[in-house]
């Protein structure tokens, strides 16, 4: 029986395993990946300490960083998914995808979020084929061509902004009548002459020979079907937290994030702690994960301590 199992390999899972190897917690830390939802970034320059790092280079860090300190107390398994966390008398079971079953007294749940995904004809059949989820990783491939941006918040502008450097012409389409972005970057970024904006639409379908063509959409202003040709197509239109596995065993909220006590990071079922980018805190970033994830081994060390 585990002390700990800790889901998740982002800032916030590194940061709690770092910590229950030095509260000699006997600890499974079980993960799909390392390194979390920024290894697609260019360059983070807001990870304390560190002035500018890869997305890349701070997933190996973080994976060195754990590894280093892990001895014979925290047992890492990557590169596998838990599918379930089942209540078993005063314990709990964690199951993974590999079909293992492992027993614990206390789980963290670190697992973060993903790209929510478009779901319209054509997009699953286009993806990777025009398709992407990340600018800054699949930007490049799409020099000189006519892409379109779906999703009018901050990460959509944010990504029209980048790929006007080297593409022909960028088409942002927004669901609703306003942008969600803040004001200023959306006169910022709808300011250059390659940028187009439509507002007040409701997608339709992807369109394609053996590659991506053409976003078809509904005018929802005079109810007409129209077309934008293209050669690409970026996605941001939000993220899903990563809690399919904590359904019906805590709270979770109308988002689908871990309803938490900020105080300990407890959730609403005695044992179960959660952290980072799944909960419903409101502001998610690196350092807000890492940090909320120690606050929330102090309690599970003070937790285990008392039984
Ligand atoms: C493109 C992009 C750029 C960003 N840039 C910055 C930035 O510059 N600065 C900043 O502070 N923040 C940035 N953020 C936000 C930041 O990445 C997140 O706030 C942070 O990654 C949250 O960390 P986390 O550990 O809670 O979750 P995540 O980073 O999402 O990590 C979750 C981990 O859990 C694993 N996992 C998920 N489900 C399971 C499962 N069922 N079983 C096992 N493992 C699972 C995942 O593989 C992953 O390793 C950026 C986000 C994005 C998307």
């Amino acid at each position: 029986m585990y002390d700990l199992i800790i889901i998740g390999g982002g800032p916030a899972g590194v940061s709690a395993g770092v910590y229950a190897a030095r509260k000699r917690l006997k600890t499974l830390f079980v993960t799909s990946d390392w390194g979390g939802q920024s290894i697609v970034s260019e360059g983070i320059e807001n990870w304390i300490g560190t002035i500018n790092i890869p997305g890349a280079d701070l997933a190996t860090r973080l994976k060195e960083h754990l590894e280093a300190y892990k001895s014979d107390i925290v047992t890492i398994k990557d590169h596998e998914k838990v599918i379930a966390v089942e209540k078993s008398g005063d314990h709990f079971v964690v199951k993974t995808e590999s079909g293992e079953s492992h027993e614990t007294k206390t789980v963290l749940a670190v697992a973060g979020s993903h790209r929510r995904k478009l779901d319209i004809p054509g997009a699953a059949q286009y993806e990777n084929k025009g398709i992407t989820y990340c600018a800054s990783c699949d930007g490049p491939l799409f020099a000189g061509k006519d892409v379109v941006v779906i999703g009018g918040g901050n990460a959509g502008f944010e990504t029209a902004a980048q790929l006007l450097a080297y593409t022909n012409s960028v088409t942002l389409i927004q669901r609703g009548t306003e942008y969600r972005a803040d004001p200023v970057t959306v006169e910022k970024v709808l300011a250059n002459p390659k940028m187009r904006g439509i507002t007040n639409t409701e997608l339709v379908a992807v369109e394609g020979g053996q590659f991506v063509e053409a976003v078809v959409y509904k005018d929802m202003a005079d109810g007409q079907t129209k077309k934008v040709p293209c050669g690409g197509i970026f996605v941001e239109i939000g993220l899903v937290p990563s809690t399919e596995f904590l359904k019906g065993v805590v709270e979770l909220n109308n988002y689908g994030q871990v309803v938490i006590d900020p105080r300990t990071q407890a959730t609403t079922t005695q044992g179960i702690w959660a952290a980072g980018d799944c909960t419903d805190v409101l502001y998610h970033q690196n350092n807000i994960a890492a940090g909320d994830a120690v606050r929330a081994l102090e309690d599970i060390y003070m937790h285990i301590a008392k039984q």
